[in-house]
Order: structure tokens, then sequence, then C-alpha cells
């Protein structure tokens, strides 16, 4: 398990560097993916180190709740009313390659079907 002092999102929670942050709770962040792979490309995360979203989902509800309601605040602060994607990356075989979980939130743009 990755330790949360040399976690790049935790780094992002605690400010030690600043990601360009676009939504914000007590328990969650939002910031622009640094890789856009659309207009909108935000990251969601729990402030609370957890390694994935099934780590999430068993470490509390309430937490994983935030993070889906903070998305949705910021699709509709960035205007999607078309809809948009959510994807949680979960394990290496589903590209995930930053182990702090985070919800990708991907809009202003059609999608396709099934995803590579
Ligand atoms: O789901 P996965 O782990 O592959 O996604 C990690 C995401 O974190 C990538 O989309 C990558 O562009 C993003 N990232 C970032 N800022 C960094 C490092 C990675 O937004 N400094």
């Amino acid at each position: 398990m990755t330790d949360p002092s040399d976690c790049l999102f935790c780094k992002f929670v605690r400010r030690e560097i600043e990601p360009v942050v676009v939504g914000e709770s007590d328990l969650s962040l939002a910031f622009r993916d640094i890789n856009p792979q659309a207009p909108t490309h935000v990251l969601v995360i729990p402030k609370r180190h957890v390694a994935d979203a099934a780590e999430l989902t068993a470490a509390s509800a309430e937490e994983l709740a935030d993070v889906f309601a903070l998305a949705a605040q910021v699709a509709a602060d960035d205007g999607l009313a078309n809809g948009y994607r959510l994807v949680f990356n979960t394990g290496r075989d589903a590209g995930q390659e930053v182990f702090h979980a985070h919800l990708h939130l991907l809009g202003a743009r059609a999608m396709t079907w099934p995803p590579g």
C-alpha cells in the first residue's frame, strides 16, 4: 500500500503540490487532470487515503457518496447538461496508475463505447 506521506494525491490534499482545484467539500477534492482526455477531465478524490474504489466502498459509504456528489456539482458547474462519463479505474488491468482512489469525470465531447 502507498504510504500517504509519499502519495501524490495526498500531497494535493495537503496542498504540498497545488493542483487546479475546481471543487472541494469537507471529505473530497476535485481538480483538473494534468493530461486531459476530454475538454472537461476532472478527478474527484476522497481526502482520506484509500487505494481504490473497492477500498473506498468498504471504508465509508459517506465518503463514497460525497465523491459522487462533488462530481455532480462540478459537472453542473462546467455546464455538462448533455451528459458526462464517470469512471473509477480499479487495479492494473483497468489502467489504474495512481493508487489513491479517484473518480474520473469526463465530458464536453461525445463519448464512444466500449472504452479501450
Ligand atoms: O485511473 P488512473 O490511475 O490511470 O488515472 C490517474 C490520472 O491522474 C491520469 O489521468 C493522470 O493524467 C492524472 N494525473 C494528474 N496529475 C498528476 C499525475 C497524474 O492529474 N500529477
